[in-house]
């Protein structure tokens, strides 16, 4: 495996390939990798002639400074499982690199915005877009791959592509979980012993609702307050969102209808945890 530091030697390398009429499948991350990030990179593996993972903790999307510092780092656990999977390339540019003369424009959304994290972490999206737009560029993936954890991501990227003509796919992947429902996050590390013991019930919440769903419940508030209950049987988690909204467009949904979704955000003391269930209706 390459491991590459500049935007030059990475544009070389995509040259080569490309030369080579080689498809190359992109996974960007922010490191601390774990088997969530795995599973993207095998299905990166499975479908494109080179893989190409990219780890930048990108502080342009973090509206935060002590969760920017707070953020897990290794570059040696990165280069390992990388090293492991077959990747072709990793990627890891510094902050330098990436914005040698900081930014002189920003980037943001008139859809899929003003809901889900977008309302509690201002200007993370713009952050988002901007690191992903510099990142198509250099890399020019054939196919790019998301997590459904990050669900507003995803929508987010879609619309990125779409408006921005990249003529990359975007593949989105389903979440890797524990074994007791959460969901893998490099933030977990953040969590107390009892912290952890009580992250599970965000799953047990959204899963619950979601039988409740399909069950035939559709009084959203309802639905919205299980997933509150559940929620709030731990002393140590706070509710940041709750909402329940169509999928991929984000909107708020007058009957529950068509693709749905149902998305939290948790903070606990030093880690803020996102999930979401999908329902198809
Ligand atoms: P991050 O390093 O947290 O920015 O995540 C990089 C990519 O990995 C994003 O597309 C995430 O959605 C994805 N990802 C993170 N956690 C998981 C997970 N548990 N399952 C699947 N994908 C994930």
């Amino acid at each position: 495996m390459e491991v590459i530091y500049t935007v030059d030697d990475m544009k070389r390398f995509v040259k080569n390939r490309q030369a080579n009429q080689q498809t190359i499948g992109f996974v960007p991350t922010m490191g601390y990798l774990h088997e969530g990030h795995v599973s993207l990179i095998d299905y990166a593996k499975e479908e494109n002639d080179t893989v190409v993972v990219s780890v930048f903790v990108n502080p342009l999307q973090f509206n935060d400074p002590n969760d920017l510092d707070a953020y897990p780092r290794s570059a040696e656990r990165d280069t390992d499982i990388c090293t492991a999977r077959g990747v072709d390339v990793l990627f890891m540019p510094s902050v330098r690199e990436m914005y040698p003369k900081g930014m002189g424009m920003t980037m943001s959304l008139t859809k899929r915005m003003g809901v889900l994290c977008d309302r509690t972490r201002p200007g993370h999206f713009g952050g988002v877009l901007t690191v992903l737009t510099k990142l198509f560029h250099m890399i020019e993936p054939t196919n790019v791959y998301f997590g459904l954890k990050d669900a507003q991501q995803v929508a987010v990227v879609d619309l990125l592509i779409e408006n921005l003509n990249f003529s990359t796919i975007l593949r989105p992947i389903p979440t890797v979980r524990e074994p007791d429902g959460l969901a893998k996050s490099s933030r977990n590390v953040n969590l107390s012993d009892s912290e952890r013991q009580d992250a599970p019930l965000i799953y047990r919440a959204l899963t619950e609702a979601k039988a409740m769903v399909k069950q035939g419940e559709r009084d959203q508030q309802v639905i919205l307050a299980h997933v509150q209950s559940v929620i709030n049987q731990s002393q140590h988690a706070e509710i940041d969102y709750i909402e329940l909204l169509s999928y991929p467009q984000l909107e708020a949904l007058p009957t529950l209808k068509g693709q749905v979704i149902l998305a939290c955000a948790v903070k606990f003391e030093r880690a803020r945890l996102i999930d979401n269930v999908l329902v198809d209706l």
